[in-house]
């Protein structure tokens, strides 16, 4: 029986100008030994007939029978099983890899066919020996002669012991020299097995062929038998295959890829470093939001007012205005919070006043009422430099922010003498017809004396004096008016007159001081404040740092939501990156993986070469990256409180993340991995479809 049994094979190529045959109607038998030549001019189709035998290329019509069996159609699997235990191709240009030393390159095709590592060596030792190659083998194969290299690839051919070789113009690249000791080698062998043999050189054909068919256009032109050769018993060396052999590939490619995997890495830690860090700030913001806004002296005072219509007399319309509240509104709506209420001294010391500091006017900073100047309740940890002030009306605290306003620093301002100086007068409304106003002037002129500076979280703050509410009232408790007395027939004080004032008197500035007594009910107070207003209710209450938490509150989610996006951005990209990552190497060992494929590996190992490489990137960057982004973490966070007083905002929440443990990590790991798999798989699915003998053809 003959080992090809060839019957009617045509091969047509589609071209511009219509069908080609590169091969017409090609009936053959071959004997299972013997060394067979095929000659012809150069385009006459021998490389074609030999790829259809290797099974790279398929017949367009015809039968291929291989031992008996139909090979014209295989399955990756048995595609792989053709190749470790029945045929084996030698290339005009060697086609080794050469990366791996000469044994390896022997050595791999039996690891493919499952051969333990100590087995397949000992195996390929005694190819060396059998053909004096010895000396070869742990070299590396880029540093052999093309001769060397067309005696390792043959020894790859027959390390699995196959039935046929096939030889695409072995001796084509050598010297005379060597294509001799190659042609005898090849003549060794064909003593016992197949040996299917292209080439030019007719002496060569000549003087070793024991068959020569000539093909001219695609048909034979001669069949000449010159030695009878015998028919072999086949023998069956069947191994199992194993893809232990890709992980010398994976080791390979990552010592070739080392620059191209650095940068990868670089870039992917950083990619995922951003994404944690924008967790981080997600996170972080939030928790640091509150105590943020605690770093705030202000926000200890607040106004309220209470929203009342009048009607007017005689008339349909009636008219709103904003009152100073009674207590009991005010009690009703703050039950549950700790507040001294004081009424209103706006009107006589006002909130934006013109100040002088070295004659040098000074404008756009607010002064607002404390109740504790001594800060023992709070604010002791906001001190920067100075030391509390005294419960007096001339000595103040400012802020850091007030400072820069005056283009000082926080311990050269300390005792700085800052004048403050206005004029204002109070009416009565006597009711008396001939004398219906009675006034009296007055004219304020401080030095207020700097004793303290405080380091507030500086989101929107202005420059701020904070003075002692106290301290003003027994100072207005003390200035008699004059007029007024006079009119209401007793001696009656500044503070005792306003604070019996109307409530919708002008002078009452329409509201009370509330002071919170302590912090700690801060944060019942923003969400009373918040209550009220959501509920657009009547009574009113406007304070500072709640507008300023509010706005923080805006800024930080619009922040977040564009992060978000970001993150969105990061995360295609260095996926995006790895994606590119796996394509390129694939592109550029598209040769390797055709050569891999014609010696048996199944092209799920060649894809793991490619995976495993990936992973191993995306496991060492985001290892990397939850260093780096800890890093980053500390010290952003160092230089944002320094700056902002507001601590930890960036907090990455490491240890759980949607109530898994670890879970943003996974998470990134997982995503990334999903990612590159498809990135990788795409695009050698789309090759695997890609001619295998376009990708071997020797140019
Ligand atoms: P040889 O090895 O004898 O030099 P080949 O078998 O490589 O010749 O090619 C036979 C003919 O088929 C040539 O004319 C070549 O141009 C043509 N041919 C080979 N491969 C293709 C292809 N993929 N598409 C179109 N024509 C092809
Ligand atoms: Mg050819």
């Amino acid at each position: 029986m003959s080992i090809f049994l060839l019957e009617n094979i045509s091969k047509i190529y589609k071209t511009g100008s219509g069908d080609f045959y590169a091969l017409k109607d090609i009936s053959l038998s071959f004997s299972s030994t013997g060394l067979v030549s095929i000659v012809g001019k150069s385009g006459s189709g021998k490389s074609t007939l030999l790829n259809i035998l290797l099974g790279i290329e398929k017949p367009s019509s015809g039968s291929l029978k291989f031992n008996g069996r139909q090979i014209n159609k295989m399955s990756d699997k048995s595609f792989s099983k053709y190749h470790l235990n029945d045929v084996s191709m030698v290339f005009q240009h060697y086609n080794i890899f050469d990366d791996l030393s000469a044994k390896d390159n022997v050595m791999l095709p039996l690891l493919m066919k499952g051969y333990s590592k100590a087995k397949a060596e000992k195996n390929v030792n005694n190819y060396f020996e059998d053909f004096s190659l010895t000396y070869l083998s742990n070299q590396r194969s880029k540093l052999l002669s093309g001769g060397e290299k067309q005696r390792i690839a043959i020894l790859r051919a027959i390390a699995i012991s196959p039935k046929v070789i096939l030889c695409d113009e072995p001796t084509g690249a050598l010297d005379s020299k060597n294509s001799l000791a190659i042609m005898e080698m090849l003549k060794e062998l064909s003593k016992k097995i197949l040996v299917i043999y292209v080439s030019h050189n007719k002496t060569l054909v000549n003087q070793f062929s024991d068959r020569i068919i000539t093909l001219k256009d695609g048909k034979i032109f001669a069949d000449k038998t010159i030695n009878e050769s015998r028919n072999n018993l086949l023998n069956n060396s069947k191994g199992t295959y194993s893809s232990k052999w890709s992980t010398l590939f994976t080791k390979i490619n990552l010592k070739i890829n080392i620059k191209k995997n650095i940068f990868s890495i670089i870039a992917c830690t950083i990619g995922f470093a951003s994404i944690l860090l924008s967790f981080g700030f997600k996170e972080g913001s939030n928790i640091s939001q509150e105590n943020a806004l605690k770093n705030n002296l202000s926000l200890l005072h607040a106004t309220a007012s209470e929203k009342t219509t009048f009607e007017i007399e005689n008339s349909p319309l009636n008219y709103e205005k904003s009152i100073r509240p009674s207590l009991e509104s005010i009690d009703e709506n703050l039950e549950n919070i700790d507040v001294a209420i004081e009424p209103c001294l706006s009107y006589l010391f006002p909130t934006y006043p013109f100040g002088r500091y070295q004659n040098v006017v000074v404008e756009n900073f607010q002064m607002v009422p404390l109740y504790d100047i001594s800060l023992e309740t709070y604010g002791k940890q906001l001190l920067v430099s100075g030391s509390p002030p005294k419960e007096k009306i001339d000595e103040v605290i400012v802020n850091e922010e007030f400072v820069k306003l005056l283009k000082k620093d926080n311990l050269s301002i300390i005792d700085d003498l800052f004048n403050i100086s206005f004029s204002t007068s109070l009416k009565y409304s006597t009711g008396d017809f001939d004398n219906p106003i009675v006034k009296d002037d007055f004219s304020f002129d401080y030095n207020l004396r700097i004793a303290a500076v405080v380091k507030e979280f500086s989101f929107l703050n202005t420059p701020k004096i904070y003075y002692s509410y106290k301290a003003l009232k027994k100072e207005l408790d003390t200035l008699y008016l004059e007029n007024i007395s006079l009119s209401l027939k007793r001696p009656t004080t500044i503070f005792e007159y306003l604070e019996n004032v109307k409530e919708d008197d002008v002078i009452s500035n329409y509201c009370s001081e509330i002071f919170l007594t302590s912090i700690d009910d801060s944060s019942i107070f923003f969400e009373t404040i918040k209550k009220l207003k959501d509920n657009n209710s009547s009574f009113q209450i406007e304070s500072n740092a709640y507008d300023i938490q509010q706005s923080y509150k805006t800024f930080i989610e619009s922040f977040s939501t564009a992060l978000f996006v970001f993150v969105i951005i990061a995360f295609i990209g260095v996926n995006f990156i790895l994606g590119m990552i796996s394509l390129s190497t694939f592109i550029e060992n598209k040769k390797n993986s055709a050569i891999l494929t014609c010696l048996g590996a199944r092209h799920r190992s060649i894809q793991s070469i490619y995976l495993t490489e990936n992973y191993l990137l995306i496991t060492i960057s985001v290892i990397l990256s939850i260093f780096l982004s800890l890093l980053s973490q500390f010290i952003l966070n160092n230089i944002i409180s320094r700056n902002f007083a507001l601590n930890n905002l960036i907090s990455i929440p490491f240890s759980t993340f949607l109530n898994v443990p670890f879970g943003l990590v996974i998470f990134l790991f997982v995503i990334a991995i999903i990612f590159s798999t498809v990135f990788t798989l795409t695009p050698m699915l789309i090759y695997r479809h890609i001619s295998l003998s376009d990708e071997l053809r020797d140019e």
